[in-house]
């Protein structure tokens, strides 16, 4: 053990790594471009209420298609963006052309909530102008009301700054914007976060419905966290619901609201549009009573 300690450490980089890190120089470059050249776009993915099949919310998703790489998954830039410093900027982006977006659905008699994916970073930042101000200034100019805005925050957030993130989320849900706790489970959740953040609405992760039918513990998992957010009073979104039989086993145990494939992928706004005119959501409603009596 003490030999091990005693050991020079050498950093040196295999082939594989100096790849690696040009790509993601390269990546970072181009990422930089791109925030300068907007060259993203906007998905919404509907979230229905299982209760009547209503569509209640789109999450808006970022994407990004790079001239040379084609289209970049967000979890994979995401992560770049924040450590080079650029979340901010994008954020900011994402957050005017949603809001323009919902403003356009609405005018158009779409009336329905949207939801943003913040990142910690963007949330607590080193700048003169914090995010709740953007968040204030961002509403008023597009003449959003608060509660037709909602943003989904992680609970690695709450781990990094607690006390600045409490502030910060204190001050956005005064402001009247609802805060949903995104991919509940797969953090290092102290479960008493989730009474003491002002959080109003618990998102259950996709991995966990994944596997509810043929694995038991998550199964069993599932329930606890159904039940356990129904004794907070918490509303619960399933993520990532594909199946028809996933859509039961939620609907069976009360989780309220679902958004997944099965539903809809994440859609263009003029894919939304056409979506939310077409009423599909109407074949959540007949699904609903036969469930019931299972
Ligand atoms: P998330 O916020 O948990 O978003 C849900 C992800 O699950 C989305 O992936 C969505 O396309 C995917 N999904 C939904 N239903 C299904 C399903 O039935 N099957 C499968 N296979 N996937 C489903 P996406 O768009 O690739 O985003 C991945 C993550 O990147 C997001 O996870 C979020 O953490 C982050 N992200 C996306 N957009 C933004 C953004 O505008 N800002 C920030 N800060 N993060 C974002
Ligand atoms: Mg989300
Ligand atoms: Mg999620
Ligand atoms: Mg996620």
């Amino acid at each position: 053990q003490a030999k091990r300690d005693g050991r020079a450490h050498y950093q040196y980089f295999s082939p594989e790594m100096n790849v690696e890190m040009l790509e993601r120089m390269h990546l970072e470059q181009r990422l930089r471009r791109a925030v300068k050249q907007s060259e993203f776009y906007l998905e919404y993915q509907p979230v229905i209420d299982m209760r009547n099949g209503a569509i209640i919310s789109v999450e808006a998703l970022i994407r990004w298609n790079d001239p040379e790489f084609g289209v970049i998954s967000p979890q994979a830039f995401i992560p770049i963006a924040e450590e080079a410093g650029l979340i901010e900027p994008l954020g900011e982006w994402i957050l005017h052309q949603a809001l323009s977006d919902l403003a356009e659905l609405h005018s158009q008699g779409l009336m329905l909530k949207m939801a943003i994916n913040v990142s910690g970073r963007q949330c607590i930042n080193s700048k003169d102008v914090s995010f709740y101000d953007i968040l204030k200034d961002a509403l008023s100019k597009h003449a959003i009301c608060a509660k037709d805005l909602h943003i989904e925050i992680t609970e690695s957030m709450l781990i990094e700054d607690k006390p600045r993130c409490l502030q910060t989320l204190e001050s956005i849900k005064q402001l009247g914007v609802d805060i949903y706790l995104d991919d509940f489970g797969t953090g290092y959740s102290a479960l008493s976060y989730l009474t003491q953040c002002p959080i109003s609405v618990i998102k259950i992760d996709k991995s966990f419905i994944d596997n509810v039918l043929n694995n038991p513990s998550d199964a069993k998992l599932i329930k606890a966290i159904v039940m356990m957010a129904q004794s907070l009073e918490m509303p619960l979104v399933a993520e990532g619901i594909e199946t028809v039989e996933q859509w039961q086993f939620l609907h069976s145990l009360g989780c309220d609201y679902a958004q997944g494939y099965l539903m809809s992928r994440p859609l263009t706004k003029p894919q939304l549009v056409e979506f939310l005119q077409q009423a599909k959501p109407f074949q959540y409603l007949k699904l609903a009573p036969e469930l019931s009596a299972v």
